[in-house]
């Protein structure tokens, strides 16, 4: 009996053991991903209430040579853990202020970009200062940026945010809840905050049709939203009876494969050469 626990125990520590020396050989791998331009941000198109697009989310993609294909959710907890956040935050926001700039100029028309900054991002001291000069050097209108900044931000002190959120806010720029509804959120806190938009997860979307809760849960974040006054989006809207559901429930804005993928720049700009956008900036 002890020989088995000691050998599931011997087992444990070797899956740890490996899953760890994966980990560290990503780390280092993405160290090195700057710097051979691995890494590149793609855009998935929103959509409002009359299939119009408003905007796009920017979302991070890494190629390795190495490595394949390495999705944002495998690569972004390791690199807010080992200290690459704040450099890698900062390409994104270059990266997205430029090239959204670029298509506003080739398409003449202004449309939103939303960015999704990370807590440790967010609460970085330099953050709002580099923000400021990006947009300042790329000439991008900071009406058209959007934050997307989850709910797990506002178990920090709520009243320290309070400054830098009405900071960003006085210059414009959109703020949107994301993934609202799967992690600690309050509704003292809604009240509190200047947030224009609230985000529904993919996973409500996903079991809205099978499971009541996740319905129920839907329909009231909608109505919550609504009774605030901010914009509501659902996230990952792979069908046509999910969108229209949404839709009766009362959300305007719409984001998934129904739609559009996440598309590398030059297809986003055939994309939008090729559908009718609203102009809400
Ligand atoms: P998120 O912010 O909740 O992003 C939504 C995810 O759902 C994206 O996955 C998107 O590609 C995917 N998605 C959208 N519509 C559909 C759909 O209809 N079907 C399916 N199956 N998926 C859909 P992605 O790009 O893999 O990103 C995963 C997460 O990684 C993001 O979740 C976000 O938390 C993080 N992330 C991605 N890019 C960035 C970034 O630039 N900065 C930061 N801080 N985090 C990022
Ligand atoms: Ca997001
Ligand atoms: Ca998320
Ligand atoms: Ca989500």
């Amino acid at each position: 009996e002890s020989k088995k626990i000691k050998n599931s125990a011997h087992i444990f520590a070797n899956a740890m053991q490996e899953g760890f020396l994966k980990n560290v050989h990503i780390e280092q791998e993405l160290r090195k991903a700057m710097a051979h331009h691995e890494l590149f941000m793609v855009y998935q198109p929103q959509m409002d209430i009359k299939g119009s697009v408003y905007g796009v989310e920017a979302l991070i993609r890494w190629n390795s040579p190495n490595l394949g294909l390495v999705p944002p959710n495998d690569f972004i907890p390791l690199a807010e853990a080992s200290g690459l956040m704040p450099k890698i935050g900062r390409f994104i926001v270059e990266t997205v202020c430029l090239e959204i700039q670029t298509l506003h100029k080739i398409l003449q028309h202004l449309f939103q970009v939303s960015i999704n900054i990370s807590v440790r991002q967010f609460m970085d001291a330099g953050f709002l200062e580099h923000l400021l000069q990006t947009i300042e050097q790329t000439q991008l209108r900071s009406l058209s940026i959007t934050l997307e900044v989850t709910e797990n931000l506002f178990i920090e002190d709520v009243h320290a945010l309070l400054p830098l959120l009405e900071q960003i806010k006085a210059m414009g720029i959109h703020i949107s809840m994301d993934d609202f509804g799967t992690g600690y959120s309050s509704l003292s806190m809604l009240r509190k905050l200047p947030i224009d938009e609230l985000k529904i997860d993919k996973s409500f979307v996903d079991e809205m049709f099978e499971d009541d809760a996740a319905q129920k849960m839907v329909q009231n974040i909608i109505a919550i939203g609504k009774n605030f006054g901010m914009h509501i989006v659902a996230e990952g809207v792979e069908t046509k009876e999910q969108k229209e559901l949404l839709s009766a429930f009362g959300c305007d804005r719409f984001q998934g494969y129904y739609f559009a993928k996440p598309l590398p720049k030059e297809d986003l700009l055939k994309f939008l050469q090729e559908n009718s956008f609203t102009c809400n900036v």
